[in-house]
């Protein structure tokens, strides 16, 4: 383990950065404002993070050579890209202190460790069985029963490399299709919402965490946020309850997304743990003090983490691709709409290019029909009203 730095660690420090994308760039924005500088591992010189960073060093985030000479920029190492090799995970950490750990990342990058970390500390999930082999799809339909949902283990995001299945014919079709095995196979949630929990943890072991918010996907990507999530206080609390108690057996330092389903029963089911700034805590940067990128960067830096306050109710809606960036002249005319652009020089279909928050007062945001009126020229006319 190298050498510890000096907790917080001193203004005009470095940062390093692995991923030059959009949560890479709010990270680095945040480091900026408490006095800290960033140097990011990143693809191309032209990704959002390496707009407003100090330094970058491009190349494959698996090539020990551009990992040590990342390294050498940084006083201290974070990601916003989870996908580094355990090969490139322990050289960086044998260079640089890592926040979060290694260990952590292999347990999220790998959806088998992070059901049997979950399940080995009492945290409830969606029923699942490991699909090494053909032979094991036969148990499937009898202990999960149709339909469920087959994953792969590795480097799926935005509902990618996943398929909904519902009958032994799909299934079959659907393990020759998805790459790579082994995969996942995990009993369909009927669920009344899905909402998920930003939790942070300081280097002093001081743990904390935001509302909960509630998430609404469209073709599986990340939609809509809203926080909070309309649930009772009971079930608020033990959604935060469950995240702070993920993040402690993980020894995490720094944020984490934890995703959960709240099923038909009210229960809470743990979906997923994203060990880094999410998509679905956007909305902390308008409706906080200390938003999500902030709280991390206090926690890899040992800053204090003071109680994560919520000044505002608040929604956020992502901008996907050319047809929503096409949209963006009147988003900048509409007041209430604050825009966040990640400075991506392509709108591709699917691609996540920013996001727009809208504000309303402590337990003030409005049902169905006034949330679409604030979302002005974002609004969704296919959303039922209520
Ligand atoms: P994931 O890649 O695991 O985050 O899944 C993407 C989306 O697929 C989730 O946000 C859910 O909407 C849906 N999903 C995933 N797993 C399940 C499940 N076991 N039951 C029902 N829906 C699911």
């Amino acid at each position: 383990m190298p050498g510890h730095f000096p907790a917080p660690l001193p203004f005009n420090a470095t940062i390093g950065i692995v991923g030059g994308g959009q949560l890479g760039r709010m990270s680095a924005m945040s480091a900026a404002r408490l006095g800290y500088r960033t140097h990011v591992m990143a693809n191309s010189a032209n990704d959002p993070a390496v707009q407003v960073s100090h330094g970058v060093t491009i190349g494959s985030f698996d090539d020990p050579d551009v990992l040590r000479e990342f390294a050498s920029h940084a006083d201290v190492i974070t990601f916003e890209f989870e996908n580094v090799s355990a090969d490139g995970l322990d050289l960086l950490a044998s260079l640089k202190p890592v926040h979060p750990s290694g260990n952590i990342l292999r347990i999220s990058q790998d959806r088998i460790a992070e059901k049997s970390f979950l399940t080995s500390i009492d945290v409830p999930v969606a029923p699942w069985r490991a699909v090494n082999v053909r032979e094991d799809l036969d148990q499937l339909e009898r202990e999960l029963g149709f339909p469920l949902i087959l994953k792969t283990t590795r480097l799926g995001y935005d509902g990618k490399g996943q398929q909904r299945i519902t009958s032994a014919d799909q299934l079959e079709a659907a393990f020759e299709t998805l790459k790579p095995h082994p995969l996942v196979a995990e009993g369909m949630i009927s669920f009344d919402r899905e909402i998920s929990v930003m939790v942070v943890r300081g280097l002093n072991g001081t743990t904390r965490c935001f509302d909960p918010a509630e998430n609404r996907h469209k073709n599986g990507i990340l939609d809509l946020s809203l926080a909070p999530a309309a649930i009772d206080p009971t079930l608020m609390a033990e959604a935060q309850k469950l995240a702070m108690r993920i993040a402690e057996a993980l020894d995490l330092i720094g944020i984490a997304g934890v995703e959960m389903f709240v099923d038909r029963n009210g229960k809470l089911l743990v979906n997923e743990i994203a060990p880094r700034p999410h998509n679905s805590g956007h909305w902390t940067m308008d409706a906080c003090p200390i938003d999500q990128f902030e709280a991390h960067i206090r926690a890899v830096t040992g800053n204090p983490l003071p109680p994560l306050i919520r000044h505002s109710d608040a929604a956020m809606k992502n901008l996907i691709g050319p047809d929503d960036m096409a949209l963006w002249p009147e988003i900048m005319a509409t007041p209430g709409l604050i825009p966040h652009h990640y400075g991506k020089e392509k709108a591709l279909p699917g691609r996540k290019m920013g996001h727009v928050n809208v504000l309303f007062p402590v337990g003030g945001r409005p049902g169905e029909f006034g949330l679409q009126d604030a979302l002005g020229v974002l609004a969704d006319h296919s959303t039922e009203v209520e």
